[in-house]
């Protein structure tokens, strides 16, 4: 087995073999770019060398050797040379770049001999004691393990005794006395000396770079990264030039274009007189790229040459690294460039309009959650420091929000309506009741709760920022505070929040919008042009809608009437509904609500101009509609006319011990049809009325949590009476949620009643695992700790569990009707990775909350464009 490549016989698709490193420094090479000599000692000796019980092999050592002659040879210089010495890099490289593993030792092959003659033959003594004490240090923290601290303490205690500002001002003397005083920390740490032999050295630094693959740094990164434990790492050995030999040599890093931004232009830093680790070690300021135009204007145009061959070679931005050496330029690093978001985007559009690559492979690029933070307020940076993080809870809608707390909605919403105060509502947890006091917060905040309690789902429904389950967080509605440990907050106090990493931080710090445009904007479009699979929107009202549509939502894929059951008046009707004694009674109440959801619908409709719009019949236990305290159930029983007693006794009557599996969804149907068929009579008018307008509306109708054929053809049949009493002349569909897993398993018979499926991930979860939804943030964050569960099922789908029951619903139902529309709309509907799977298994569409729009629209175009590669 070859287990060394020489640069020159390696290129850029050899990664897995050569690492990310090795694979273009061969590519770079081949490009005929001046890149120091050197090999790679594959990724194959890394496994070689476990499998050898982590000892470097007879033949391996024996290869190092020959590829030793051969770069001497090849660089006409020598280990052990007294004239002119060969010294080395030795560093790591993975196919996958990854922190944590041994990195760089530099000036390997010095010792008490060739640095004389490193300081003869570069007529510089003290860049050769430099390069020596560099080498010391480096290698006794790499292959001995002592802390550079100890070497560190070293060189600050010359400067202070010397009075020096910097290392530069190190003179050779105190150098010569650093190395000695370097050596004599071997014998006392290591209880070893240095080894003056330079191949005992590399084969010494290969075997700690082989050796780090297994530390536990590099364990826990590639646990987290999910990169395989089998890629193993492989050793890069180059040729030393030295960019601190003097005044014309120097080292820097740049990008070939701005990280940050994105904008076309070298973007970098270096220093004079350096080698790379003072650059990225603060020891001294480093320059803007840009002014090496005026200090060496030859290496500046030549490096900017270089800087756009590999950007066409690559074909996307380049992070590099070089060094000069007597006004001469090498590359010793090419690699993709990290960046942010916003560069990420622009970036890629900018490729496509230079036509270096096409669309799909700027969607490829990038990565949909980071869009989220562009579409969301941010804090202002610089503010943000000067306060201290009070707690942090699950990061239920992003966002960020400063606001004064209230611990009622009522109170919330006062102070916000006659005060014009901006308000945060913090709480236990919230329920549907709360909905006015959500509706004017910058941002909602719960002690309870996981990803999909009411609180999270309606503050991504309304683009507020929310963090919810923060556990640290006690709400005492009686005495009107909270505490947060040491913390106390009174209402009227400033909070801010942020709901993209969960935060929360007391008093009030500024914020910066964000909106989509340019570039942004253009590669949405394209992804929606690219992706097979639709981009829909939960939303409730016009205004939701309206931002879904401003971020080009095809439609609605889940309105949940009972949001629209919660404004004051609306609440009242419907408790006079819930309460009344018999059909008779609920006839006035279904009259009022019937007019007000009528134009409910009207206006969505109308913005809806041909999108399709799904409207989910009511869905929570009623019970959820009703007064819970003394005081509101008073003041209920006053407005409805009741006496208290009466009132409770309903109440009671109403009660159920797991309301969430209890008396909600299709069964209110059974129960009490008249609810259903007032709301769709709401549907029907709205869409006749839209007719006299000449607007077409299709209205799909849907039914929640059925769980067999018999049950949505029931429900079915009341619907389609329904509508038959009012026009035969509508066009419609009449579908259903997928939520219980008893559906999935016979979709094949529910989909002969069904016009389409659109999945509650959100209930099918609960009732898969057995989790409730409103209380998983009690234990979720311990499971997903104790590696119990990957992640938070109702965040990212559980592809194991939940997904194979949706699997099998998709393919049921199929077996049914092949052309049955499926959707889902849970919240994993807007989550990328799920995207993914819901696109492998068959599922036509997804809807999520306005903000998450863009986000699936890209991982909706990913998914497309892997299928296509398959
Ligand atoms: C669901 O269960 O996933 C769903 C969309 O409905 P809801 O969250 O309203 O129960
Ligand atoms: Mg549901």
């Amino acid at each position: 087995m070859k287990q060394i490549y020489f640069f020159s016989e390696g290129n850029k698709d050899m990664r897995q073999l050569l690492g990310g490193k090795g694979a273009n420094l061969a590519e770079m090479t081949r490009l005929k770019l001046p890149v120091p000599a050197g090999f790679t000692i594959t990724t194959e000796a890394c496994h070689a060398y476990q499998r050898n019980n982590n000892e470097l092999s007879d033949s391996l050592i024996q290869e190092i050797d020959n590829a030793l002659i051969k770069l001497s040879k090849y660089t006409n210089k020598n280990f052990n040379d007294k004239v002119n010495p060969l010294l080395i890099s030795v560093r790591s490289g993975a196919a996958i770049s990854m922190p944590g593993m041994m990195d760089t030792i530099l000036n390997i092959g010095l010792n008490d001999e060739s640095v004389v003659a490193l300081a003869k033959i570069t007529n510089n003594e003290r860049f050769a004691y430099d390069s020596y004490r560099r080498l010391l240090a480096m290698f006794g923290n790499v292959v001995y393990g002592i802390s550079e601290d100890i070497f560190d303490q070293v060189l600050t205690d010359t400067k202070k005794d010397n009075n020096y500002k910097s290392d530069i001002e190190l003179t050779t003397d105190d150098l010569k006395s650093i190395v000695e005083r370097f050596k004599e920390i071997y014998t006392q740490d290591a209880h070893k000396a240095f080894p003056q032999n330079p191949e005992e050295q590399l084969l010494a630094a290969v075997n700690s770079v082989f050796e780090s693959w297994d530390n536990n740094r590099a364990r826990v990164y590639r646990k987290q990264n999910n990169i395989p434990e089998t890629l193993g790492t492989a050793v890069n050995v180059q040729t030393m030039v030295f960019g601190n030999a003097g005044e014309d040599c120097g080292t820097g890093v740049a990008f070939t274009r701005n990280p940050a931004t994105g904008d076309k232009d070298l973007f970098g830093e270096y220093l004079l007189n350096a080698q790379g680790e003072d650059v990225v070690s603060g020891v001294r300021t480093p320059k803007p790229i840009d002014t090496l135009k005026s200090s060496m204007p030859e290496i500046y145009d030549q490096f900017a040459d270089i800087a756009q061959k590999l950007e066409d070679h690559y074909q996307d931005m380049q992070d590099l690294e070089f060094t000069i050496e007597h006004g001469e330029l090498f590359l010793l690093q090419a690699r993709d460039g990290k960046r942010t978001p916003e560069a990420a985007v622009k970036i890629a559009v900018d490729l496509v309009n230079e036509g270096l690559i096409n669309k799909k492979t700027a969607i490829k690029r990038i990565d949909p959650e980071s869009i989220s933070a562009m579409l969301h307020a941010d804090f202002d940076k610089a503010e943000l420091k000067k306060h201290n993080s009070l707690t942090t809870g699950l990061p239920a809608s992003p966002g960020a929000a400063s606001g004064q707390i209230y611990f009622t909605a009522e109170e919330a919403k006062n102070a916000h309506d006659d005060k014009h105060q901006k308000v945060i509502l913090v709480r236990q947890d919230t329920s549907p009741e709360d909905i006015e006091g959500m509706v004017v917060s910058e941002a909602i905040v719960t002690s309870r709760g996981g990803m999909t309690s009411h609180a999270a789902v309606v503050a991504r429904g309304m683009g507020s920022t929310g963090v919810v389950g923060a556990h640290e967080l006690q709400v005492d509605y009686k005495n009107k505070v909270a505490k947060i440990n040491d913390t106390v907050l009174k209402p009227g106090d400033w909070i801010s929040v942020d709901g993209t990493k969960g935060k929360i931080y007391s008093g009030q710090i500024s914020t910066s919008e964000s909106v989509i445009k340019g570039d942004l904007s253009i590669l949405l479009d394209w992804a929606k042009e690219i992706s097979d699979m639709g981009v829909y929107t939960n939303a409730d009202t016009p205004a939701d809608f309206q931002k879904a549509l401003d971020f080009d939502a095809d439609g609605i894929g889940l309105t949940r009437t009972e949001h629209m059951f919660f404004k004051a008046e609306r609440l009242l009707q419907m408790r006079r509904l819930i309460l009344a004694k018999d059909a008779t009674g609920r006839k006035d109440p279904l009259e009022k609500l019937l007019a007000m959801q009528q134009n409910d619908f009207y206006e969505i409709y109308k913005l809806s101009a041909g999108k399709s719009v799904t409207v989910r019949l009511l869905d929570p236990p009623l019970h959820e509609f009703l007064p819970h305290d003394a005081k509101e159930i008073k003041l209920v029983a006053d407005e409805l006319n009741e006496t208290t007693e009466n009132l409770e006794n309903r109440i009671d009557s109403l009660k159920e011990l797991n309301p969430m599996l209890g008396h909600r969804g299709d069964r209110l149907a059974v129960t009490f049809p008249d609810i259903y068929q007032m709301q769709v009579r709401a549907i029907i008018n709205a869409v006749l009325r839209l007719k006299d307008e000449g607007i077409e509306i299709k209205p799909h109708i849907m039914i929640p949590l059925t769980d067999s054929k018999a049950e949505m053809q029931w429900v079915r049949n009341l619907v389609e009476n329904q509508i038959k009493e009012l026009s035969t002349e509508v066009d419609y569909q009449v579908g259903t949620m997928m939520e219980m897993p008893r559906a999935c398993v016979t979709a094949n018979q529910i989909a002969e009643v069904s016009d389409f499926f659109s999945f509650g991930t959100n209930d099918l979860t609960q009732l898969t695992f057995g989790y409730s939804r409103d209380d998983v943030g009690s234990f979720m964050p311990e499971y997903i700790k104790q590696g119990i569960l990957p992640n938070d099922p109702f965040q990212s789908v559980d592809i194991e569990g939940v997904g194979e029951l949706m699997k099998m619903a998709v393919d049921r139902g199929r077996q049914t009707n092949n052309q049955l529309p499926i959707g889902v709309c849970g919240e994993v509907g807007g989550d990328p990775k799920s995207i993914q799977f819901f696109d492998k298994i068959g599922v036509t569409y997804v809807s999520c909350s306005p903000y998450r729009i863009p986000i699936a629209r890209i991982a909706a175009a990913q998914a497309t464009i892997n299928k296509e590669g398959q």
